[in-house]
């Protein structure tokens, strides 16, 4: 069976979590923190960044730093995973889900336009397969009526935006190292702070509350409670199998590159047939290799595509459920039709990408794919 997944071991990272342990410090930002919290804001320019448990606690230190309370409006698309909207959830905020272009899951800035009311406190997007949005026109929106930006960077990394890293264009940006991204630690996640305001209580936040890490920098002579916050930030054994896999991310990128043009050569013959969709990626965009999808026809089509594949050793999955259709979301709002998410919902289809998969098995994965479809 070809898997969806598998995580990989690239190089240190079993001699980088023995160096943590045996230095004595495996709890946080530790060593290999401060190390990979330099690569990322040496390699892109973030401003500042700060490693988490997760992209969702990224989202949920956002939510409490731009200070979202209950009543609060917040849009986001509604093609994506539960963690980008949940994090305001849990600040009572009112989710207003918008739709994605029609030729891509991203979310479309003519439909957040639409709908900014005076309770607008934050809009948040999500670069999708780590293809940038429109982020000359979002912004252009965040600065008329002067929303901050969230940027669920989740997928999106070592991916720009014309030459801007995306993660650094918003207030913030949040990014995952969860088992399925493209640089992985099991879980895992970052914050990315572009505006110098907030990084103090970003700080605070991720350390309970307190304001541990001025005392460590000598800036306070005792540490206490100075605000609300929780325990956000990983085990230094995490930041070290992170950290071997940065030190590899030009190999790791290269060869998903490989992978991803390899599916779409072999898979361009059926689309240009008229049997599915491939990717869109527009002229701003980079495509960093984080996921390859096509778009069938209808859900038939899909769920019968996908037993075919299952029946030929081929794992491949479907995932995101239109968030405004969800039982949480319907069980205290009204339905809203999103007709391209929906359509996603029902149609995108994920091909099996990961590091160590072969390029052959992508020829073979494409060629089952043909079968099915009956060309040759
Ligand atoms: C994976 C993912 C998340 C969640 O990341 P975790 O690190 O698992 O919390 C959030 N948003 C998007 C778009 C994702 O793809």
């Amino acid at each position: 069976m070809i898997p969806f997944n598998k995580p990989y071991l690239h190089g240190n990272e079993l001699t980088y979590i023995s160096q943590a342990v045996s230095g004595g410090k495996i709890s946080g930002d530790g060593v290999f923190t401060k190390k990979s919290h330099e690569f990322f804001e040496k390699k892109y320019g973030f401003k500042k960044v700060l490693l988490t448990t997760s992209c969702t606690d990224a989202l949920e230190m956002a939510a409490i730093l731009l200070d979202i309370q209950p009543g609060d409006e917040v849009i986001a698309p509604s093609y994506t995973f539960v963690s980008t909207v949940n994090a305001f959830s849990l600040r009572g905020a009112k989710l207003v889900f918008v739709d994605s272009y029609s030729d891509n899951p991203n979310i479309n800035p003519v439909a957040i336009r639409n709908n900014i009311t005076a309770k607008t406190k934050a809009i948040v997007i999500v670069h999708y397969a780590g293809v940038a949005c429109d982020m000359d026109a979002v912004m252009a929106i965040s600065k008329e009526f002067n929303i901050p930006v969230v940027e669920d960077a989740a997928q999106a990394i070592d991916s720009y935006y014309n030459d801007k890293p995306l993660g650094s264009i918003g207030t913030f940006g949040t990014f995952s190292f969860h088992e399925t991204k493209n640089i992985i630690s099991g879980e895992g996640g970052m914050l990315v702070i572009n505006d110098e305001k907030y990084i103090q209580r970003a700080e605070i936040i991720r350390e309970k509350g307190t304001n541990r890490a001025s005392f460590f920098r000598g800036e306070v002579n005792k540490y206490g409670w100075v605000d609300i916050g929780s325990s956000f930030l990983p085990s230094d054994i995490i930041a070290a199998y992170l950290y071997a896999q940065l030190e590899k991310i030009d190999t790791i990128q290269a060869k998903r590159k490989a992978l991803w043009q390899r599916y779409h050569d072999g898979l361009n013959e059926l689309a240009a047939k008229g049997f599915i969709t491939l990717p869109v990626v527009p002229e701003f965009a980079t495509n960093n290799a984080h996921m390859f999808y096509i778009v069938c026809e209808n859900i038939k089509a899909r769920s019968e595509l996908i037993q075919y594949l299952k029946g030929n050793g081929i794992h491949s999955v479907f995932h995101y459920l239109s968030l405004n259709k969800s039982d949480y979301y319907l069980a205290n709002n009204e339905s809203v039709d999103l007709e391209n998410s929906d359509r996603f919902t029902d149609c995108l289809l994920r091909l099996p990408m990961f590091y160590e998969l072969e390029l052959e098995q992508v020829d073979y994965i494409c060629s089952k794919i043909s079968d099915f479809y009956n060309v040759k």
